[in-house]
């Protein structure tokens, strides 16, 4: 069940900080295309100082060792990558509108200017949902105030939000209030996210949607492996296959208590019709069950 009942074509814009952070939603938003909503999907970086695992592992090699084609690859050559990638991966969901924004990353330096663009890209999209990074660095249960590029996104969102949802006299760009704000939560424990999006039957496309990102060493097992064990972790706690986990900006206020599908399949499985609703059966080595 969704907890918007009125059923309406929303419109999402997700911003980020690298290219390959979308991918924690992107099974969500695939669902959001499926149902007609429209989805936008911004990188606030070009991504090109993030993940160059290639050039990484020659300079770990002795001078005389290092592979010269990657030593001579441009910066232009693998920011090109990175935006192919990401489209490539939003491709797989429906997700077709993708813009890179381009600054430089690792670290973000925050500007008026970035600034001022997010604000102009949230008016102009005027989305109703907005997808973002957490405002906190988190790793498990240990926060850290220094910033790093996903916090530093985050508040530079924060406070392009700020800029839209106060109107000022005279000012050239309109208002626009951001109805709910989502975080993206890949790091956080089961039990510290607001929900879970049950994305079981996105389990091939989230596959290769992870081994789209070649430039960061993902190889088709490594990316199996990636969505089995991260989003098939969070599915497990879901009692489902494969779940995407998100926070809330501010409490949700309804008109109704909520009670989900889910929960009224939740109440009445046993363990063995779980198994088989899961497809965990004798016959499955692996078996997620999942996509078709
Ligand atoms: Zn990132």
């Amino acid at each position: 069940m969704s907890l918007d009942s009125a059923k309406r074509k929303l419109k999402l814009l997700g911003i980020f900080a690298h290219p390959h952070d979308c991918i924690h939603c992107l099974g969500t938003c695939g669902h959001h295309v499926r149902d007609g909503d429209a989805v936008t999907i911004a990188i606030l970086t070009h991504g090109g100082s993030t993940h160059n695992e290639k050039l990484w592992r020659e300079w770990m090699k002795s001078p005389e060792q290092r592979e010269q084609a990657v030593m001579d690859e441009t910066h232009e050559q693998y920011v090109a990558d990175k935006k192919k990638e990401v489209e490539t991966a939003c491709g797989y969901f429906g997700v077709t509108d993708v813009r890179m924004l381009g600054y430089p990353d690792r670290p973000i330096r925050r500007t008026d200017e970035m600034v001022e663009e997010v604000a102009d890209l949230i008016y102009a999209a005027r989305p109703d949902i907005l997808i973002t990074q957490l405002p906190a660095r988190l790793d498990s249960d240990r926060f850290f105030a220094e910033p790093e590029d996903h916090s530093t996104c985050a508040r530079i969102v924060t406070e392009a939000c700020t800029l839209v949802h106060h109107p000022k006299p005279g000012g050239a760009r309109g208002y626009h209030r951001v109805a709910r704000k989502y975080y993206i939560a890949p790091s956080m424990k089961y039990d510290e996210v607001s929900f879970f999006v049950d994305i079981s039957d996105q389990y091939e496309k989230r596959i290769k949607a992870e081994m789209a990102f070649v430039s960061q060493g993902h190889t088709p097992e490594y990316a199996r492996r990636r969505v089995e064990r991260s989003y098939g972790n969070s599915g497990w706690y879901a009692r489902t296959n494969l779940a995407e986990k998100f926070l809330t900006d501010d409490i949700v206020t309804v008109d109704r208590l909520p009670l989900t599908d889910h929960d009224l399949t939740l109440a009445k499985d046993t363990v063995y019709d779980e198994i088989e609703r899961l497809g965990w059966t004798e016959q499955e080595e692996t078996g997620t069950g999942a996509d078709s």
